[in-house]
């Protein structure tokens, strides 16, 4: 019997311990971080102090709400929740800095995203929030997929940014799904994740290139990871690292979070996507102790995201009660 309430903890509490231990090196190289501290594996100080989440929390967190509030996916509320929740100080990106002034101003949810760049933002910013929803529609792949395009359009309107919010809260899904008593059949849990992209797209074959790596015999270098699957703030260049990061340290929490940080680049946003993969296979009780009572409890801390999260579940059981 899965203990979901365990694993959409574990989902929304890992993405927050991957944004905060990631964040202090944002932008750093894996040279760099390799060199400063070997393997980072305990908080630093940050921007608002040790333990303290950025953006991609942030923004996780007002997905969460919204989903609760409305029982599933509104658009409006959605975007609502975005600007309640927006606090500059977390670190925003200017495309989504840009698009949610363009709501505050009156342009509709679905028409702001596009505003931005050139066909709407490829970045990061709509996978690494994505969590709850993948947490909420685990029990169906179509829907779930659905729901994350849509969540993504806000901000991140290009189709790239679009299919890496619904890759991410795809893995989520399937780490739900899949039993960590068990050992986890990695080639399975990618020919599902590749049979939810959109045939041509680009991220297909990087989701190859995650299994050759992962089929090697020896771990590969950290330098053939990057070259392989990158590590920026594109969707393309973040999402496949998490995943491999998780598939590749499946059975231990810390050790896939901190590989993901080691990657360098964006950190913050790797550790935010790993975290929440890793937290919804093996649950709250996966996450070290250490690093659970690093984190911030202010009054959207991390005491709050558990209870979201508790809550997310109660919407999920009211989804699979009505079909
Ligand atoms: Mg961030």
């Amino acid at each position: 019997m899965i203990d979901l309430s365990d694993r959409f903890c574990g989902a929304l509490l890992g993405t927050h311990v991957g944004d905060a231990l990631g964040m202090p090196v944002e932008g750093a190289s894996h040279v760099s971080i390799r060199t400063h501290y070997g393997q980072l594996r305990e908080m630093l100080e940050a921007r608002m102090g040790v333990g303290t989440y950025t953006d991609d929390t942030e923004m996780m967190i007002a997905l969460a709400e919204s989903l609760v509030q409305k029982g599933g996916f509104d658009g409006e509320d959605l975007a609502r929740s975005f600007l309640e929740n927006f606090n500059y100080q977390r670190g925003y990106g200017a495309g989504t800095r840009r698009a949610l002034e363009l709501i505050r101003s009156g342009v509709n949810w679905w028409e702001a995203g596009a505003k931005v760049f050139q066909g709407g933002s490829y970045g990061n910013g709509s996978a690494m929030r994505v969590a709850p929803v993948g947490c909420l529609y685990h029990h169906d792949l179509v829907q779930l997929r659905e729901v994350a395009f849509e969540s993504s359009v806000i901000t991140h309107a290009h189709p790239l940014g679009q299919e890496g919010a619904a890759l991410q809260a795809s893995a989520v899904a399937l780490a739900i799904n899949s039993d960590p008593a068990r050992p986890l059949d990695r080639e399975d849990f990618l020919s599902t994740l590749l049979g939810q992209v959109s045939p041509g797209s680009p991220f297909r074959e990087k989701l190859e290139a995650v299994a050759e790596l992962l089929q090697k015999e020896k771990k590969p270098p950290v330098e053939e990871v990057l070259d392989r699957l990158g590590n920026d703030s594109r969707a393309l260049c973040s999402v496949p690292p998490a995943i491999y990061s998780f598939l590749s340290h499946s059975e231990d929490f810390e050790e896939a979070l901190v590989f993901s940080v080691g990657l360098g680049g964006d950190t913050d946003t790797i550790g935010a996507m790993t975290g929440a993969i890793a937290g919804a296979y093996r649950g709250k009780g996966s996450i070290p102790l250490r690093w659970l009572h690093a984190l911030e409890r202010g009054r959207k801390g991390a005491d709050y995201i558990e209870e979201l999260a508790i809550e997310l579940l109660k919407i999920h059981n009211k989804i699979i009660s009505g079909r």
